[in-house]
């Protein structure tokens, strides 16, 4: 497999991936996504109390008719009576968004047989976990999410978030077009799951509490470089059951490199700071998800070695 040439011109490269899809059409799809997309529109809801738009809230999610609409009535005023109806909810059913949430329901489903499978065979149980769509920001039992910050995942609530515009930035900011580099970003905020669900981000963490600052970022970039590794793991998987086509991995190589620590701060700064690297290096990310992708085998995935 070849690695991405870094220098390259980002126009040829979009070029070049941009025609390598998944053949994922015929996925299935997962049951676990909570689709949020709209529940709060634009400048957000200023009327009634905190309490009524969390019931508005809660109650568009169990509906799917837009939270807008749910003020209304239960406050009984129409879009004049105060309430601040910037954009009806969600997107439109058949629009593009749509496709990308089928997209990430294949490749969650994907994930979900994958690692219940590699659970399964060294004893233990692959709890599921959930994969939340939303729009600009949504709250969380880790705080309140924002869409500035890229896809999270919250481990105090078990569910990956992801605001579908993250997709368009990836190609149109870093030149990482490409389905399996989508797919990559959703596979590694996975693999931040399973870590969870191997006792790993427990470990790390009682580990944060005692060491300094830069330790502790030392630490938050080998759980970043395992995800990577994890979100490797699965591409293996997929490749072997022919979901993977030619270029695919490569794509995915590139969205790794493309969101390095050392790039997104050159990018923004200008200056490259290794001690406040927190995700690692594009280099380091590529090599992880590349050791993933080659073995199949998260034990190769040992970003820990010497520490636990
Ligand atoms: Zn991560």
């Amino acid at each position: 497999m070849l690695l991405p040439n870094f220098r390259d011109n980002p126009i040829a490269v979009a070029e070049r991936y941009i025609n390598h899809a998944m053949r994922w059409e015929d996925g299935r799809e997962s049951d676990h996504v909570e689709d949020r997309r709209g529940a709060f529109p634009g400048g957000r809801l200023a009327v009634g109390g905190c309490g009524t738009i969390v019931l508005a809230v809660v109650i568009s999610l169990l509906t799917g008719t837009s939270p807008v609409r749910i003020l209304q009535l239960l406050t009984g005023s129409s879009s004049t009576g105060g309430a601040v109806a910037t954009s009806p909810g969600g997107p439109p059913a058949h629009g593009p968004e749509d496709r990308e949430k089928k997209f990430v329901s294949v490749v969650l489903a994907d994930t979900e047989d994958t690692w219940s499978k590699i659970f399964t065979a060294s004893g233990r149980r692959y709890e599921l976990p959930t994969l939340v769509l939303f729009t600009d920001e949504t709250p969380t039992e880790c705080g309140y999410g924002s869409a500035a910050v890229g896809p999270f995942y919250c481990p105090l609530d078990r569910k990956v978030y992801l605001d579908l515009g993250f997709f368009d930035e990836l190609s149109r900011r870093f030149g990482a077009p490409g389905d399996f580099a989508r797919a990559y970003v959703v596979a590694h905020e996975i693999g931040h799951h399973v870590q969870q669900q191997l006792g790993v981000a427990d470990k790390v963490d009682a580990l944060r509490r005692r060491g300094s600052r830069e330790q502790s970022n030392q630490l938050s970039m080998r759980l970043e470089l395992q995800a990577d590794c994890y979100a490797g793991v699965w591409g293996n998987q997929g490749a072997r059951k022919g979901l993977l086509e030619p270029g695919d991995a490569e794509a995915g190589l590139r969205a790794a490199a493309a969101i390095g620590d050392d790039r997104l701060q050159r990018m923004s700064t200008g200056r490259v700071q290794p001690e406040s690297w927190t995700h690692g290096s594009s280099r380091q990310r590529v090599e992880w998800l590349r050791r993933g992708l080659d073995s199949g085998d998260p034990g190769a995935c040992d970003t820990f070695q010497g520490i636990f």
